[in-house]
């Protein structure tokens, strides 16, 4: 016997006949004897209806409230998956996060999970009940609803799993595991038996949106093994002992495996980035730091930063990136400061993508960004800003060219699938 945590993205939650799929995998790996837990997200394309409708409210919208208003499409589909359990006899129970409680902090729409108390959970496990858990929601010290960011319900998934020592995570969503790329922009991606949890964090935070990045790290620091796989399937549900998806992994299991890996594992294209330029910005001490402390007070992640040399006149233009969600906040809060920064002009462009290439083996060889340069020189894509971890090269290019920029790169690192 197992304990299993079982995760359901939003298209497989999306209306009743679905949902009855779904029912008859968590119940055919309850009869296989496994005690089960599941955790699901809205229907697809709820959250963005949702939220929608708190920016024509209020365009600068109160994120206590928000909360209130987005956490209501998970609340939907546990009920509905909890009543669809009942239909086909199995014992089930929604818990919605303050239930639980699946405890946050109080940065709402982006709430970290600080503690789940999961011994009422277990028990109910152990009673044979299934237990159906909204994903994307906890709840915050003052007892209001919070959520845990977009695409969150993977980081409640892999919480859970944490919290009731579960054997298994297995994220089911509409593709059967992670690829090299996104398969649904090249066709020729191919699907990956193993990904590192490194490498897996690194994916995701450049934009492979098939994991939540948080829900990776905290794999990572729970040591949740953690399946992405197909919820497509059809009558057998894969047994707990089998691994049709790709299986997240230590550095030290890849290396036990006898899979072939290229220098490369995976590249991520992310739309969701914006470039904001300061142009002629005082070349002094203390300048780049009262751009970005009010960027991060506010929450606002910074990712990619370039900074010229100063030319004359001790002044030097400033370039970096913003999530597009928080374009509109940087700007406003950098336009109250332009006298104390003492910048000349804000050029802020939502027309930009950035591509990174992913893998462990980047460590041991050189010549990988290199390669990346030539790629798209070839192709006569232009690089506006670059930035390098360890295991990671990403470039920012105009948006317009990334499905291109992601097709010759798969390719000339040698991805492709054979045709
Ligand atoms: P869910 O609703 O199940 O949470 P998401 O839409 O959040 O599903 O994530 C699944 C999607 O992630 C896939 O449909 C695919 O388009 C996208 N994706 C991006 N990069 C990858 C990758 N490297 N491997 C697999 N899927 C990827
Ligand atoms: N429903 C939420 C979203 O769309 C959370 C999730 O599906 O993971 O972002
Ligand atoms: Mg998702």
């Amino acid at each position: 016997m197992a304990r299993i945590v079982m995760k359901f993205g939003g298209t497989s939650m999306a209306g009743s006949e679905r949902i009855r799929r779904v029912a008859g995998i968590v119940k055919r790996q309850q009869e296989a004897g496994h005690e089960v837990a599941v955790v699901v997200s809205a229907m697809s394309g709820e959250t963005d209806r949702l939220v929608n409708f708190c920016r024509e409210a209020n365009a600068l919208y109160d994120p206590a409230e928000y909360d209130v208003v987005v956490a209501s499409g998970e609340q939907v589909t546990s009920g509905l998956l909890a009543l669809t359990l009942q239909a086909i006899g199995c014992k089930a129970r929604s818990w919605q996060g303050w239930q639980v409680p699946i405890k946050t902090d109080d940065a709402h729409a982006k709430a970290r999970i600080e503690e789940i108390d999961a011994d009422a959970l277990i028990a109910s496990m152990a009673a044979g009940e299934i237990a159906v858990i909204p994903g994307f929601q906890g709840v915050s010290p003052e007892g209001r609803v919070t959520t845990l960011g977009r695409g969150g319900s993977d980081t409640s998934a892999v919480a859970v799993a944490a919290a009731v020592k579960a054997d298994r995570c297995d994220i089911y969503t509409d593709v059967d595991g992670v690829y090299t790329t996104d398969p649904r922009i090249v066709a020729k991606a191919r699907k990956l038996p193993l990904v590192t949890y490194e490498e897996m964090l690194e994916l995701a935070s450049v934009g492979s949106k098939v994991l939540q990045t948080r829900s990776v790290s905290l794999a990572m620091k729970e040591k949740v093994r953690v399946q992405v796989l197909s919820s497509f399937i059809d009558e057998t549900a894969p047994a707990a002992d089998t691994i049709p998806g790709t299986l997240i992994v230590s550095d030290e299991e890849l290396e036990g495996s006898d899979m072939e890996r290229q220098l490369i594992t995976g590249i991520a294209a992310d739309k969701n980035e914006a470039k904001v330029t300061l142009t002629r910005v005082p070349d002094r001490p203390g300048a780049v730091a009262s751009i970005f402390a009010p960027l991060a007070e506010s929450n606002i992640n910074v990712d990619m930063i370039i900074q010229n040399v100063a030319k004359d006149k001790g002044e030097t233009d400033v370039t970096f990136t913003v999530p597009q969600s928080d374009l509109a906040r940087a700007q406003a809060m950098l336009e109250e400061r332009k006298d104390s920064i003492g910048y000349y002009r804000l050029i802020a462009d939502g027309n930009v993508a950035k591509i990174s290439v992913v893998g462990v083996g980047m460590r041991s060889h050189a010549g990988v960004a290199s390669t990346m340069f030539k790629t798209l020189a070839d192709r006569g894509i232009n690089i506006i800003a670059i930035s390098t971890s360890e295991i990671k090269v990403s470039v920012l290019i105009d948006t317009d060219e990334t499905e291109l920029a992601v097709r010759v790169l798969h390719t000339a690192y040698g991805l492709d699938a054979a045709a």
